[in-house]
């Protein structure tokens, strides 16, 4: 028998399970009834709010990289959401996929305008970080988030460099109000002890999950009433 009536005897007998499998790997990803959970699926778009898996940031990075995606999955978690015009001041100062929020999955919030990128990673955040960790820590949900905007036209302190809030990829985080009555601000309770600062703690770590740059009180003194988290180049949990 010749090398290639051994190969062609291989193949032919590799031949119905590679389509078996091919036929098993598109039912169990393309079936309607699949049993495979959506969230689990790849070809399945982002549903902010389902439980996290291996490739939830994978989905979550795909959704962002789509202004229809981003606007879809943003409106599944933190909606009414208000799509709005870009808005262009020149070559460094802009709001791109710009969107207005004032809820996310469960919290409000004071009107935002930011990106949808940003918006969409706060809205993860809450119902994934935050409103978990309070619960757990707290004995209560988390019922207001307070923030100092995203957007404002301006270098990093001290710097010429242009700041990540130029384009509204930046948001700064600078309080709670608790289900329960308690408000919880940076500026005061960073430096407590006990379980309120274990949560603000957790709240920066979870952060950490959803933005490529958080900085916190620990960072530096500008940072002491805020956190501040942005999707630039740079990438830090401090
Ligand atoms: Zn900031």
């Amino acid at each position: 028998m010749g090398r290639k009536s051994k190969l062609g005897w291989l193949l032919g007998g590799l031949f119905l399970p590679v389509v078996a499998l091919a036929f098993a790997v598109t039912t169990l990803l393309y079936h309607p009834q699949t049993p495979l959970p959506p969230e689990w699926n790849p070809t399945r778009p982002l549903d902010p709010k389902a439980p996290l898996t291996r490739i939830t940031q994978w989905k979550l990075a795909g959704a962002v990289a789509e202004p229809q995606l981003c606007a879809a999955a943003l409106e599944r978690i933190a909606a009414p959401v208000v799509a709005l015009p870009p808005q262009e001041q020149d070559d460094q100062c802009h709001i791109r996929n710009r969107v207005q929020l004032s809820n996310l999955a469960t919290a409000r919030i004071a009107p935002l305008e930011t990106r949808c990128d940003i918006a969409l990673r706060l809205a993860m955040w809450e119902h994934h970080g935050l409103q978990p960790a309070a619960q757990a820590l707290l004995g209560a949900g988390i019922s207001r988030i307070h923030h100092y905007g995203s957007y404002s036209c301006r270098t990093i302190a001290g710097s010429s460099r242009m700041s990540q809030h130029a384009t509204a990829n930046a948001l700064d985080i600078s309080g709670f109000d608790l289900t329960n009555g308690q408000k919880i601000r940076l500026r005061n309770d960073w430096q407590a002890t006990g379980k309120t600062a274990e949560f603000l703690r957790s709240a920066r770590n979870s952060a950490c999950a959803w933005f490529r740059m958080v900085l916190s009180p620990d960072y530096n003194a500008a940072h002491h009433d805020h956190f501040h988290m942005d999707q630039g180049r740079w990438s830090g949990c401090r």
